[in-house]
């Protein structure tokens, strides 16, 4: 099927709150091309350099949808990335939220933010533990931060072939995010979940997701 029938069927499948993301990592500019004029608003990328390039192959398409920075952040890259970026969806330590508050100040910008959990607590993943006491002091010290704006979590969990074995994790990563939600700290709206990609995205829905991130299901698998 076509990039547009893809993205048709899963547009109707999926409840209308929720945001479906094109993760668009190795993706050529012809396919994101296609996505964009199937109706695809909200590219994800992992790596500022990818987006850099596709945006300017892209040209005036570019603006026509938000991109948002799903793999980790460099330090030495913020810079670019707020210029690329509507959204940075990867913030796991206060030293990090300082960094892009710091230099999105210098650019007279607010960047809006999701924390990033590290669901399954994985060596190889980043993110913050998932407890309700990391994450909530992260965004109160973020909160105070003018130039960032934390609108939620970010959550990858860990693969399994059967999605139903990552209700767990996402069900975890929903109870930290509705505490830190009900604690109504002031300048937090705290009102997006991103979790589930091409596998896990009806189950990451059924645990309360409002942002899901696919790359296989609109592309076809990665070589
Ligand atoms: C690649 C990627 C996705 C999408 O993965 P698919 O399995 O191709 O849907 C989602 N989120 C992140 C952070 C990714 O790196």
């Amino acid at each position: 099927m076509s990039i547009q029938q893809n993205y048709e069927i899963l547009r109707k499948e999926v409840p209308s709150h929720v945001t479906i993301i094109a993760a668009v990592k190795t993706r050529t500019v012809n396919e994101v091309e296609r996505a964009i004029d199937a109706g695809v608003v909200d590219v994800g990328e992992n790596y500022v350099q990818e987006a850099a390039k596709l945006r300017e192959a892209l040209g005036e398409k570019a603006s026509r949808v938000r991109w948002h920075m799903i793999g980790h952040l460099q330090t030495n890259k913020i810079n670019k990335a707020l210029k690329i970026f509507d959204m940075i969806q990867t913030v796991d330590s206060i030293e990090q939220a300082e960094s892009i508050h710091r230099r999105a100040a210098n650019n007279q910008k607010v960047i809006p933010v999701l924390i990033e959990i590290n669901s399954g607590g994985e060596l190889s993943k980043s993110g913050l533990k998932p407890e309700d006491e990391p994450v909530e002091h992260l965004v109160r010290a973020a909160a105070k931060m003018k130039s960032i704006r934390v609108d939620g979590i970010m959550t990858m969990g860990p693969l399994f072939e059967n999605p139903e074995r990552m209700r767990p994790y996402f069900r975890k990563t929903r109870n930290i995010f509705q505490r830190i939600r009900s604690l109504g700290i002031e300048g937090v709206q705290f009102n997006t979940l991103s979790m589930g990609m091409s596998d896990s995205y009806r189950v990451a829905i059924e645990e309360g997701s409002t942002m899901i991130r696919v790359g296989t299901l609109l592309f076809g698998p990665r070589y």
